[in-house]
């Protein structure tokens, strides 16, 4: 089998309402680019990319010269093809390989007749469990904003309900600390018998990760999540504070992991298949983890159907996958994929048997939201609709007035 072909379609797909987060927000759409690999025999893989609202069509279709007539079964010389090192100390590719690798291995799995999982050792488990994921939300149409405790609270109960969550992951770090632990605080009171998570996306000054670190101690928490940036930070928040903490912004490769081995700041480590570059640097990354007793979870760097199944297919073959996956997919309206969006049964999605990723595109979804990207173009992810002029430092000191009700998109 040999790559031909391989080509990219930005497409817009809509949410419920847009998403705030401390460096802005997802404007009421995620921009995600389908990508999709062809081999000599006719057999087309699919891959997916993210790219903060942005297109990443340009670099993908720029891959081909580099990949023409390479084989999908080769996936660690496709690693040194495009995302050599050093070289990528020019040209960082770690996120265009990780969309090609999930193509090859979906190629690998059609050619074979045989569904990912098995491709990647095998399936320990059929479904995967995932957390709710709560964000702050302006309003979007038929959505009112989620801003308050009671708002937050009536959100998770509603999801809880139609999906069966158990777990619950507050997106925070946009209004002052004090107001987001009041919100944690109420989303405990509301579920004692479920699991919480925090995540400020390490905009905390240490003294603020300290504080609420300290102030959620006791309660059920599965961990806190990057309350401040960087490695030594987290090790000084995991040494004075009784919760365990998680990172999915500075454990991020194999060097950063060696490194909180030898030295530990972070407990539990999300790996994303985006991130990493592919699904089997993140299944490699966890065998290291089971080796030194780290606690691994599935983190969502934002997705369609395409990455949820790379996500689906990770946290399948997983043997020491022991807390819930994070995904923003709830949160979508429709996906591209064929059938629409996968269900949630008891806060779990059933990991797809067909072979390869085991999901399709629909023709007429992709031509759908491939029209409306070109209607609406991408968005900056880094920017607050809300907050004209503002930008996120970290640590942050400007957080948004958890008073003004606002609807900037409406
Ligand atoms: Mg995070």
């Amino acid at each position: 089998m040999k790559i031909v072909d391989i080509r990219a379609t930005t497409v817009a797909v809509p949410l419920e309402a847009p998403l705030r987060h401390s460096n802005g927000a997802h404007w009421g759409r995620f921009v995600r680019t389908i990508v999709e690999v062809e081999a000599d025999n006719g057999l087309v893989g699919l891959g997916e990319m993210g790219g903060g609202g942005e297109s990443a069509e340009a670099a993908i279709r720029a891959l081909l010269p580099y990949l023409a007539g390479h084989d999908p079964f080769q996936l660690e010389t496709l690693r040194f093809k495009i995302a050599n090192p050093t070289a990528s100390l020019y040209n960082n590719r770690t996120q265009l390989l990780a969309a090609i690798e999930f193509a090859c291995v979906d190629l690998i799995g059609l050619h074979l007749g045989v569904p990912a999982h098995d491709v990647l050792g095998g399936r320990v488990r059929d479904a995967v469990p995932f957390a709710s994921y709560l964000f702050f939300r302006y309003p979007g149409a038929g959505f009112d904003e989620i801003r308050t405790p009671d708002q937050l609270v009536e959100h998770a109960r509603g999801l809880r309900e139609a999906h069966g969550f158990t777990v619950h992951k507050l997106k925070g770090g946009v209004f002052p600390p004090d107001y987001e632990l009041e919100c944690y605080r109420a989303l405990a009171d509301a579920f004692p018998g479920d699991r919480l998570r925090y995540d400020p996306n390490a905009v905390l000054s240490p003294a603020e990760g300290l504080r609420f670190g300290r102030a959620i101690e006791g309660l059920s928490n599965d961990y806190l999540e990057d309350p401040v940036y960087g490695l030594e930070g987290l090790r000084q928040i995991r040494e004075q504070v009784r919760v365990p903490i998680a990172t999915n912004t500075v454990v991020v490769n194999f060097e950063q992991l060696a490194t909180n081995v030898l030295r530990r700041s972070a407990d539990v480590i999300l790996l994303d298949t985006t991130f990493w570059g592919g699904i089997r640097p993140c299944v490699k990354a966890a065998g290291v983890c089971e080796t030194f007793q780290l606690g691994v979870a599935v983190h969502s760097s934002g997705e369609l159907g395409i990455q949820l199944a790379t996500m689906l297919h990770l946290g399948a073959v997983l043997p020491n996958l022991t807390y819930a996956a994070d995904a923003h997919y709830h949160q979508l309206r429709d996906d591209v994929i064929e059938g629409g969006k996968l269900p949630y049964a008891d806060g779990r999605i059933a990991v797809p048997t067909g072979p390869g990723l085991g999901v399709r595109l629909d023709a007429d979804r992709v031509a759908e939201y491939a029209e409306l990207y070109r209607e609406l173009g991408g968005y900056p992810y880094d920017r607050d609709p809300g907050r004209p002029g503002w930008y996120a430092q970290v640590p942050n000191e400007r957080f948004a007035d958890p008073a003004l009700a606002l609807d900037p998109l409406g």
